[in-house]
């Protein structure tokens, strides 16, 4: 008898797990939440936790404007509860990779999907020909980044209501963490005289960073529509940098870093480190989160432009 109710209990344990779902992904319960890059995936997971289940699109180490949607990534979108992209023209500039996996995917805007950077004061391109399209690399600027996480946090609310207190908790400790980057970042760069306070990257990344704490970004290239720079560009940059006292230059390292080493080798002015601007790092590695990439770049940028 007890051997038949084991039998009896071991098949209705497979028959409920059957039904409960084709993948394994869908078993688990958890919220589905894909992200568009590594950036905003962070975000998300000091919000959400193990509470979610997160798929980030574009791999670490590469450029978030372009890219080749995967068959995974369309199984993962289509079966996402919430999809987070950053807007501003990030992955609908370029090759409209996003526009295409939303439609592909069945997905509505504003029901499955979302901009973390609503709300946020868009900058514009200044390039001939480009000044009505915004800038997306708002999150250089903290305080944009604690709007971002704001957005995330008001989302997976929305979608997990069971879950608010969990989200809200992680969300105003990991904002209270950013709060205090921000107010340092603002004071970083008070002991670098002006002329030297000059950023110079491949890509014109840093129009919101340095607004918002106080230095000059320049750049071979605008946006990452490009990837090498023209010789107008290399030209117009290298002669920037010659009239003035620029001790440093930084590489991206989402960028084809050779135009900057042409820059750098022409000028004689090194290239001090590799900064982050559209991914986080390698796990384990320094810059593997959004804070950490962040603090890095405060910190190098500073140091270099000290010398
Ligand atoms: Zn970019």
């Amino acid at each position: 008898m007890k051997k038949i109710k084991l039998v009896l209990a071991l098949l209705t344990l497979t028959v409920f797990t059957a039904a409960c779902g084709t993948s394994e992904t869908v078993e688990s319960g958890k919220l589905q939440v894909v992200a568009t890059n590594s950036i905003l995936a962070d975000m998300i997971k000091n919000v959400g936790g193990d509470t979610i289940e997160l798929h980030s699109i574009v791999p670490v180490g590469t450029d978030p404007h372009h890219y080749e949607v995967l068959p995974e990534d369309i199984e993962k979108s289509t079966n996402a509860a919430v999809i987070f992209y950053n807007g501003l023209n990030l992955e609908t500039g370029g090759n409209g990779w996003f526009a295409n996996l939303m439609e592909t995917s069945k997905k509505e805007e504003g029901k499955d999907y979302f901009t973390t950077s609503k709300g946020v004061e868009p900058m514009y391109l200044t390039s001939a020909g480009q000044e009505t399209e915004q800038d997306p690399h708002a999150w250089l600027d903290i305080s944009n980044g604690i709007q971002y996480v704001e957005n995330i946090t008001e989302v997976l609310i929305e979608k997990d209501p069971e879950n608010k207190a969990v989200y809200q908790d992680n969300s105003a400790a990991y904002i209270e963490k950013l709060t205090a980057l921000d107010a340092n970042a603002k004071k970083e760069f008070n002991d670098i005289p002006e002329d030297q306070r000059l950023l110079v990257t491949s890509e014109g990344a840093f129009k919101y960073f340095s607004a918002a704490y106080g230095v000059t970004g320049d750049y071979i290239w605008e946006i990452n529509t490009e990837s090498q720079g023209t010789p107008e560009q290399m030209s117009t940059i290298i002669d920037t940098i010659r009239e003035s006292n620029v001790p440093s230059l930084f590489v991206e390292t989402s960028v084809d870093k050779r135009s900057m080493q042409s820059v750098s080798k022409e000028t004689g002015v090194p290239i001090y480190e590799t900064i982050f601007t559209d991914s986080i790092a390698k796990e384990g590695e320094n810059g593997d989160s959004y804070y950490d990439m962040m603090e890095w770049n405060l910190t190098k940028i500073h140091e270099g432009l000290k010398k």
